[in-house]
């Protein structure tokens, strides 16, 4: 059985399950999104959408919770997973 925890969305801040929310790593300073949740550094959760991806951004919850800048290419990768992930 597998046991899945609750995590919250750095965008909208509602609590779901992990499998529900997209893992973000910063990975020795590459951002990847981590949908096995197997890399290690520091992560963070959002739902994925766009509207969470976005609030995330403008809260600094992702470069907060990740220590790095989010430039304009980590977000359209980001943005991507969501459109095609
Ligand atoms: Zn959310």
């Amino acid at each position: 059985m597998q046991v899945s925890s609750i995590k919250k969305c750095a965008g909208c801040g509602d609590h779901r399950s992990e499998v529900e929310l997209m893992r973000i790593v910063n990975n020795k300073g590459e951002i990847k999104v981590d949908p096995g949740g197997v890399m290690s550094g520091r992560d963070v959760y959002i739902c994925p959408q766009i509207t969470c991806l976005d609030a995330a951004v403008k809260n600094n919850g992702l470069s907060d919770a990740l220590k790095i800048e989010i430039s304009d290419s980590i977000y359209n990768k980001l943005l991507e997973e969501i459109n095609h992930g």
